[in-house]
């Protein structure tokens, strides 16, 4: 999911929400939403779809008020259905709370039998109400917003970047680990008399597409307060260490957005640079799998000195769509997404970088089309480890038995997907090209390694 929030008064701030979550568009295709806060109500509209097909010009302008936050949402846990969108909102003691989460809890199952306990009614299926009750809950009980949320925060385990909308401020939050991301900015023009106004972002795209200035990531354990005090920052969590998903940075986020101080561009070419050292071939040219596998098709091309050429156009609007095409156009192979280019593909020997291989099943269609247009040999590469465990943080990597490659060797992946030769970046190359402390990322996916306990009976719904 992509969450987004904007303390400036004086702005338009569902606006800028708008176009921020717009940039974060490809963390979630499933539903939008955004909260605003005016002086005496919040205006809220979401619904499924995209950004672009849930506002326009005329709902924004029936959305004053001082702060925004909001939300794209793609479903990890809990149904795909309009109840489910978010933000979440609740009425507490204090107000009015919009809460918009990225990540999954692995604790569940007995929040929600605590929350229950209490007489809380659920409305939806998702973890991230059950984190906006247990905050509404303490608020309740008379605490105040920052202890209230606080309190609430000792009662979540596992993976939560959060972005609130109070009516007294926007709080970013990130988790002991800090699993997923999440940014600060400034929007530009503040002067000493008027205060900083700013902004959270899962992904710096969020603040480049208004012009907001990249100050600092939310730490891990980190909570940051956003009032017209300015912004104030709590480390609510006892230190640990951070452990940010390695998949954001090799496929999930988007490449343009900074992490660790370079764009994933860069980071992602390397990757490709690395997986040329560690697996060359003899071919004619090199191609990405539109659009995750394309600047580690670039480094490999540029490391192995070996042409780069575009073979597969992606329509770019392809989003999630509810129209399925008809069963005829189905069995005519007719493809939504990718089209071969004919003339680039025919007769040549051809190797194809992608970011990671999860099922097999998109891999072995593209391999399939390169073929029926013309390309006499086809070779894949794939710019990170096999991927043998499932994730419970929030990317939607299936249940360990549809993961390919937790269940079949190379050579046997490589017979499935109907490759002339398959390699997959190693572990230390990947390590290599990551370069910075390699301790502080999750890379349980590649390895099983689960930096926060998942306990067994959330475990069991998705290992072999
Ligand atoms: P496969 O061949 O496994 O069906 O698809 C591989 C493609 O899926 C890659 O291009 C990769 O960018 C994309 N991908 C990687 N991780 C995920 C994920 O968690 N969910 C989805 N839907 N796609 C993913
Ligand atoms: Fe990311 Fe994989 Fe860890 Fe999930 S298990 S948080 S996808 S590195
Ligand atoms: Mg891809």
């Amino acid at each position: 999911c992509g969450v987004f929030g904007v303390y400036a008064p004086g702005e338009d701030v569902a606006k800028l929400t708008y176009f921020g979550l717009f940039a974060l568009q490809h963390r979630g295709q499933e539903s939008a939403g955004i909260a605003s806060f005016d002086v005496d109500q919040v205006h809220l509209h979401k619904d499924m779809g995209l950004v672009s097909q849930v506002f326009n010009e005329h709902i924004l302008q029936d959305m004053p008020g001082y702060l925004a936050v909001g939300h794209t949402r793609y479903s990890t846990t809990g149904s795909s259905r309009v109840v489910n969108a978010q933000p979440a909102v609740l009425e507490t003691r204090l107000g009015t709370l919009a809460l918009n989460h990225n990540g999954n809890l692995v604790n569940t199952p007995e929040l929600r039998e605590e929350l229950l306990r209490s007489d809380v009614q659920l409305v939806t299926t998702t973890d991230s109400e059950m984190i906006a009750h247990a905050i509404a809950e303490e608020v309740n009980s008379g605490k105040g917003w920052l202890e209230g949320a606080i309190s609430a925060l000792h009662r979540c385990q596992g993976a939560f970047s959060l972005v609130i909308g109070t009516p007294i401020g926007i709080m970013g939050i990130r988790d002991p680990n800090g699993i997923r991301p999440l940014v600060i900015g400034m929007l530009p023009g503040h002067t000493p008399t008027a205060p900083p106004r700013y902004v959270l972002s899962s992904e710096t795209c969020g603040l480049d597409i208004i012009g907001a200035e990249y100050l600092r990531d939310v730490e891990h354990g980190e909570l940051v307060w956003i009032t017209e005090e300015g912004l104030s920052s709590f480390h609510w969590a006892p230190q640990t260490k951070r452990k940010l998903c390695i998949f954001e940075m090799i496929y999930f986020a988007r490449p343009d957005s900074v992490m660790n101080e370079e764009s994933l561009y860069s980071y992602r070419l390397r990757l490709g640079r690395q997986l040329a050292i560690e697996s060359p071939a003899d071919v004619d040219l090199v191609m990405g799998v539109p659009d995750s596998g394309i600047p580690a098709a670039i480094g490999f091309s540029q490391e192995s000195e070996l042409s780069y050429a575009e073979g597969l156009i992606k329509n770019r609007y392809v989003g999630r769509t509810f129209i399925q095409p008809t069963q005829s156009m189905r069995e005519s192979g007719i493809r939504m997404k990718l089209n071969p280019l004919k003339d680039v593909l025919a007769g040549k020997r051809i190797l194809i970088v992608d970011d990671s291989i999860v099922r097999g099943t998109t891999s072995r269609k593209i391999v399939k089309a390169l073929r029926d247009a013309g390309a006499v040999e086809v070779h894949m590469r794939i710019s990170s480890p096999p991927v043998t465990h499932p994730c419970f943080y929030g990317i939607d990597t299936d249940s360990q038995d549809q993961l390919i490659g937790a269940t079949k060797s190379v050579e046997e992946i490589a017979e499935q997907i109907g490759v002339d030769s398959l390699a997959y970046l190693s572990w230390e190359g990947m390590l290599k090209a990551t370069e910075t402390d390699t301790e502080s990322f999750c890379s349980a996916c590649f390895t099983g390694d689960y930096p926060i306990a998942v306990p067994d009976r959330v475990k069991r719904s998705k290992l072999m």
